[in-house]
C-alpha cells in the first residue's frame, strides 16, 4: 500500500496563535512527509507492501517501525486539533474522565505533567483499555500505545519539531497552549 499525507481539516494558518503556519508548515509539510515518502521506499517487497498503517505498527519493527508508527501518531494528532476553539468531552467521555482522574481540569494536570516530563522526544497519549478505562501513558521515540494492546484517544507530539518555533524550550507551555485547540468532538467519538 502506498501512504500519502492525510488531509488537514484546516488551513495551515488556522491554529494560530497556539501552532504558527511556519511549524505547520514543516512539521507537516516536511517530517511528516519525510516519514511517509521513507515508508513507501522500506516497505516496497516486503512482507508490508500491502498492509494498512494498523497492521504495519502492531506487527514491525525498526526503521519500518519508527516510519510507520510516526505516520500513525502524526495524523492521530493533527486530526485532533481543530481551530474551533472551546470544545469539549461529549457525556460518555467526560463521565470516564471524571471517574478515572476527578475532573477535566485534573485530568489535563495530570496529562500536562506526564508529558512535560517525556524525556527527550516522545508522545503523551490518552488511551482506554479493553474495558474502556482511562488512562495517561508516555511512548518515546515513536512509540504508540497500540502495540501494548490499548486504544489511543488523544496524543500531544513533544518532539522538539512540534513546538521549537514557536516556542523554543518551553514544552510546558506549549502543551498548556494545545488544550485550547483539541477537537474533543473527534476525541470523544473515538472513545
Ligand atoms: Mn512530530
Amino acid at each position: 500500500m502506498k501512504f500519502s499525507l492525510p488531509e488537514l481539516p484546516y488551513a495551515q494558518n488556522a491554529l494560530e496563535p497556539v501552532i504558527s503556519e511556519k511549524t505547520i508548515s514543516f512539521h507537516y509539510g516536511k517530517h511528516l512527509l519525510t516519514y511517509v515518502n521513507n515508508l513507501n521506499g522500506l516497505i516496497e517487497g516486503t512482507e508490508f507492501d500491502n498492509s494498512d498503517l494498523d497492521t504495519i505498527v502492531k506487527k514491525s519493527d525498526g526503521p519500518i517501525f519508527n516510519n510507520a508508527a510516526q505516520i500513525w501518531n502524526h495524523n492521530f494528532y493533527f486530526l485532533s486539533l481543530t481551530s474551533k476553539k472551546g470544545s469539549a468531552p461529549d457525556g460518555k467521555l467526560a463521565k470516564a474522565i471524571d471517574a478515572a482522574f476527578g475532573s477535566l481540569d485534573a485530568f489535563k494536570a495530570e496529562f500536562n505533567k506526564a508529558t512535560v516530563s517525556v524525556f527527550g522526544s516522545g508522545w503523551g497519549w490518552l488511551v482506554k483499555d479493553t474495558d474502556g478505562k482511562l488512562s495517561i501513558v508516555k511512548e518515546s521515540n515513536a512509540g504508540n500505545p497500540l502495540t501494548r494492546g490499548l486504544i489511543p484517544l488523544l496524543t500531544f507530539d513533544v518532539w522538539e519539531h512540534a513546538y521549537y518555533l514557536d516556542y523554543q524550550n518551553r514544552r510546558a507551555d506549549y502543551i498548556a497552549a494545545l488544550w485550547d485547540i483539541v477537537d474533543w468532538k473527534v476525541v470523544s467519538d473515538r472513545y
